[in-house]
């Protein structure tokens, strides 16, 4: 059966690396297009999904039988921390508005994307897929973490109600090509990728915010991309499934800023700055319900500019080719890039 999906966000970080692995895997294999299948990626100036008007004639454009739903207002820590409200009320419209025009529009299946950002702060380690609802999340980002959790909610009271297929994936950290690299609104790798280069370039001080200390998970844009697709084709539940790295391989903040340092290849020293904020310590995630499910997936062989082992990029090695990937992206398409100077 002929099948449209649709990929809300698809401007994005997450969508391009979707549309780069649809576009570049060999046709008909596992994560390449297939013959009967039509990829549509919308961004924000195709449709403002916090207008419930603009989202249903999306719809009535482009009839998708399946949609992955990427849209949102997305930010790292200190964007987060400044427009909680902000973060809370747009995610619940454009959220609201995709998963009733899915319903209306009886589209087959609809994939939501959360994050671990919406995990309780006070939990037992490792995270899992059941745990979403077991206390309140972290300070820093309960904006837009509350609007993620209430997705999940959304699924399960559309599969009840009117038996939709509905579903959400939780990626954790991602970063690749074409991210957000806002000096101050971005995640921490573009974020520093931008700062390192910066300081490289006009000899400036390079500044990493916080303590260093906290530990997170990475995953590559585009490995994460293999994943959707997987999900789209194979994974039929409303249970929200975690799509990450193994929970034994956090990175320190530390880690990152030198991988950063040596990716960008700056000479210089860098500080501190633990006037800001460390957010929330940790939150390692568990992929065991992921590899269960993923069976015989075959990983990425390493080549040089064929980024890194799939769930393996926290080799040290890997890690530093996939950054460079994405600072060679940034250097590459400095002008073009988000960085917030426009
Ligand atoms: P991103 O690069 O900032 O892209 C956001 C996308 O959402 C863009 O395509 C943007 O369109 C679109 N968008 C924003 N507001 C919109 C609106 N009002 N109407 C229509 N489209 C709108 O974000 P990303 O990193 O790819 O994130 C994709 C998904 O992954 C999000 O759901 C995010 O919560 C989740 N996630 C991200 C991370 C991460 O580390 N980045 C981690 C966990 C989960 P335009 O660019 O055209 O304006
Ligand atoms: P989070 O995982 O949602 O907290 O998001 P981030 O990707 O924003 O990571 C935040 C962590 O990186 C915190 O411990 C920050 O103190 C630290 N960090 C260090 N430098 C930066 C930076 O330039 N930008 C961001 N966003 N975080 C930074």
């Amino acid at each position: 059966m002929a099948s449209v999906i649709l990929v809300t966000g698809g401007s994005g970080l997450v969508g391009k690396a979707i549309q780069h692995v649809i576009e570049n895997e060999p046709a008909g294999s596992r994560f390449g297009k297939k013959e009967n299948e039509t990829w549509i990626f919308v961004g924000s100036s195709d449709a403002d999904l916090r207008d419930p008007e603009q989202t249903r004639k999306m719809y009535e454009k482009y009839q998708p039988t399946h949609v992955i739903h990427l849209a949102a207002l997305v930010g790292g820590l200190f964007h987060n921390m400044k427009y909680k409200l902000t973060f809370l009320r747009e995610n619940i419209l454009i959220n609201d508005n995709i998963l009733h025009t899915s319903y209306t529009h009886k589209t087959q299946k609809l994939i939501s994307c959360l994050s671990t950002c919406v995990f309780p702060d006070k939990v037992e380690y490792p995270l899992d897929e059941h745990k979403i609802h077991s206390g309140p999340p972290h300070d820093s980002n309960f904006g837009y973490a509350h609007a993620k959790r209430l997705v999940d909610v959304q699924n399960h009271a559309y599969k009840e109600e009117f038996g939709c297929n509905f579903t959400s994936a939780i990626p954790t950290n991602v970063f690749g090509p074409h991210d957000n690299y806002d000096l101050e609104h971005s995640h921490v790798i573009p974020g520093l990728i931008h700062k390192c280069y910066l300081a490289k370039k006009n000899g400036t001080p390079f500044v990493v915010s916080g303590t260093g200390k906290p530990l997170r998970q990475f995953i590559y844009s585009r490995d994460l991309a293999k994943l959707f697709i997987w999900m789209l084709r194979e994974y039929d539940d409303v249970e929200p499934i975690i799509l990450s790295v193994g929970e034994d391989e956090e990175v320190s903040i530390k880690q990152v800023a030198d991988a950063v340092v040596q990716a960008i290849g700056f000479q210089g020293n860098y500080t501190f700055d633990t006037t800001r904020a460390d957010g929330q310590f940790r939150k390692p995630a568990s992929n065991k319900k992921l590899l269960s499910l993923i069976g015989d997936f075959t990983f990425t062989p390493f080549e040089p500019g064929n980024y890194y082992l799939l769930f393996d990029v926290m080799n040290p090695d890997n890690f530093l080719l996939a950054l460079m990937e994405s600072a060679k992206w940034f250097a590459d398409n400095y002008d073009n890039a988000r960085t917030g100077k426009k």
